[in-house]
Parts: C-alpha cells; structure tokens; sequence
C-alpha cells in the first residue's frame, strides 16, 4: 500500500474513533434514557450524513414499538407514538433479519410498504437493531430522501452507536427494577416502610402548602399468629396479598397503600378529611372480611378481621410523627378494646 493511502487510513479510523469517543461520553454523562437515545440518534444521523432518524423500542410481549427519540421528519410522521409490528413490513424485516441492514433504495423493497414512510418520501434507510444479550430491545433507524450507498467502515461505528443504545436502554432498565426494589415489598408489590416515611413527608408538605387535609390508616391484621399456626405460613402470604389486592381494588388512584411491617399496612390518603377517611378504612375492613372469606372457602377459617387507626391532618397532628403516634395509639387501643374495628380520636 503506498504510504499515503495508509496515512489516509489512519486519519480516517483515527477520525472514527474520535466520533464514537464523543458519543460514549454523552452516553455516559446521563441518566435519562430518552436524553441519551436522542444523543446517539443525532450523532449516528451526523457520522452517516444523513437528514432523518429515530430510535424506537421494542416490547416483545405487546409486539409494540415506542418511539423514543427523532430527528428530521415530519410531525404526522412522527405523531403515532406506538405502533404494532405487522407480519410482512419493515419491522418485522428489521427483527426477523436481526442485524443491521440497508435499503439502499426504498422503492426496490417490497417489505417498504407503510403508507406513512411512503408519503414521509423516505427513499434509502439504515436500520440497526439494538440488542441486549441477543434479545431485540428497539431499533435505531437512519433515513434520507433520496437514495444512497454506504461505505463498510462508517457502518461499522454505526453498529458501535447502536450498542451504546442498547447498553443505555439496558442501564436504564437495571436502574429501573433496582429503584422498584428499593422501594417495594416483594410479596405485595406495595410500598415498603423506608417508601412511608419519605412519602408521608412530601404529602403532609404537600397538604400544608395546598391548604387541604390528608387522611392516614393504619391497620392490623387479627390474630394473624394463629392464623399462620391453623393453616400455614404459605396460606398466611396468600393473605397478605389478598389484602394488598384489596387495597389496590378498594382505594381511589391517589391513595397511596404500604406494607408497613409484617401484617401491618398503612394507607395515605390525599385531600381527605375524616369522615371520608374513616369510610375508606370501613370499606378495607369489610372488603378483607369478605374476600378473605371467599378465597379461602376450602380452609374453612373464620374471615379475617383488621383493627385499625385513622388520623388526620391538620386536625390531628402538624407532622409526620405526630399523626402517626394517633394512628398508632388508636390501633393499640383497637386491639385493646376487643380488635376487629377502626378507632380514630374522635370516637
Ligand atoms: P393481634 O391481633 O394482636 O395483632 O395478634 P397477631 O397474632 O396478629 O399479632 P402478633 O404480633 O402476635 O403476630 C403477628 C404475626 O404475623 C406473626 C407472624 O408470623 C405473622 N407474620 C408477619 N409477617 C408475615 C409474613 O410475611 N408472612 C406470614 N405468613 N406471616 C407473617
Ligand atoms: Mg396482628
Ligand atoms: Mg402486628
């Protein structure tokens, strides 16, 4: 090879390394994943030269794309944010192939057949699948209005950018199921008790600055020990979830529920007072009774019975600690006084 034909070669891969360097750093530099794709996408767009692009992700299970980054087209193009993988069109090419892949001219491929794309003019297109341990997570797509050839070596950084999305949506994904770990139980996939006591901070701070009232349960299970020792500790979790569903069939979508400890629950009820709080509470005492009884018909037990406490603030308490003292000494008074009711101060 003449030496300036290889002098040329190394400034052009020196050159490529440089724009990968530059993309890892902005990968690396943020933690929200929609941020990020739209780096990659706009880079890969600038080391491709070409005018359009988007990244979608992929969920198997709905066979649904989701449209998390673009540049470069139109707004009726891009409006559709979901769209569902049909047998025999460019997706399902895409995912079938596996890998990356050119449509140097759109036209010649019969699988480009979307009316949208169609009438978006997109007549050349690269598409690279991201992938995370073999598995499709989405797919990065570079477009031009006209058609076009690509040289190996700069589809070769492309296929760099496209991992650097795939390990992004993967870091996102991780950060994701780390932070639901962090913050629910795992038989329940209620809040936890670290969760109560950040939450009913913000909500009490909420409460204060709207002016409105914010009501707080918190309940018991009866007898629970004997319950674990008549039927078992499996049919005991049973119970604990059975409860949960209630709770999340029960309250209204702003009402927070959380497994305080073992078979005590808490429930944070925003902009209710204490009338509406005590009903709530009356209505998962009764709805417990009630599936508790129908679900565990073949064990023949008796339906299992809350005792609880209501507090309310402002009326009961101006923070976090004092509320919850109520709410605690009226679940000990609860239990106290025979068990299987809701007690709050004014009763
Ligand atoms: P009380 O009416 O006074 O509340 O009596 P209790 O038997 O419910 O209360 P106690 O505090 O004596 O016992 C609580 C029981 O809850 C004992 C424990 O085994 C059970 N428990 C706590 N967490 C779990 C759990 O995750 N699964 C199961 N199966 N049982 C649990
Ligand atoms: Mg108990
Ligand atoms: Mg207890």
């Amino acid at each position: 090879m003449p030496e300036s034909k290889a002098n040329t070669d190394i400034y052009e891969e020196l050159r490529e390394l440089k724009d990968v360097l530059t993309v890892a750093q902005v990968v690396v530099s943020s933690l929200d994943l929609d941020e990020v794709l739209q780096n990659i996408l706009v880079s890969a767009m600038a080391i491709m030269e070409m005018p359009a692009g988007s990244i979608a992700l992929y969920d198997e299970e709905s066979s649904r794309l989701e449209l998390h980054a673009h540049a470069g087209l139109s707004e009726s193009f891009t409006s559709k944010e979901r769209w569902l993988v049909k047998e025999g069109g460019l997706t399902y090419e895409i995912l079938d192939r596996g890998d990356l892949f050119v449509v140097e001219d759109t036209e010649a491929a019969e699988f480009f057949n979307n009316p949208l794309a169609i009438e978006e003019g997109i007549r050349c297109l690269i598409a690279v699948p991201l992938k995370i341990q073999n598995k499709i997570v989405g797919i990065l797509y570079l477009d031009d209005f006209k058609t076009r050839k690509f040289q190996e070596s700069r589809l070769r950084i492309l296929n760099i950018l496209g991992s650097f999305a795939s390990m992004s949506v993967d870091n996102a994904r991780l950060h994701e199921q780390a932070q639901v770990l962090a913050t629910t139980d795992g038989l329940t996939g209620l809040y936890n008790h670290r969760q109560f006591k950040l939450m009913i901070k913000e909500e009490i701070a909420r409460s204060r600055r709207y002016e409105k009232d914010l009501g707080l349960i918190m309940f018991d299970i009866d007898d629970f020990k004997q319950f674990n020792d008549s039927f078992g500790h499996a049919n005991g979790d049973r119970a604990l979830v059975v409860i949960s569903d209630v709770l999340k069939r029960t309250l209204r979508k702003s009402d927070v529920s959380f497994r305080y400890g073992g078979e005590e629950f808490v429930v944070m009820l925003p902009e209710t007072g204490l009338t509406p709080t005590i009903d709530a509470a009356e209505r998962i005492a009764t709805a417990i009774r009630e599936e508790s009884t129908r679900f565990f018909s073949d064990l023949n037990s008796q339906p299992i019975t809350i005792s609880g406490g209501v507090a309310v603030y402002p009326e009961d308490g101006e923070n976090d600690q004092e509320l919850f003292k109520i709410v605690d000494d009226m679940l000990y008074e609860a239990k106290r006084s025979g068990k299987d009711r809701i007690l709050h101060t004014g009763k």
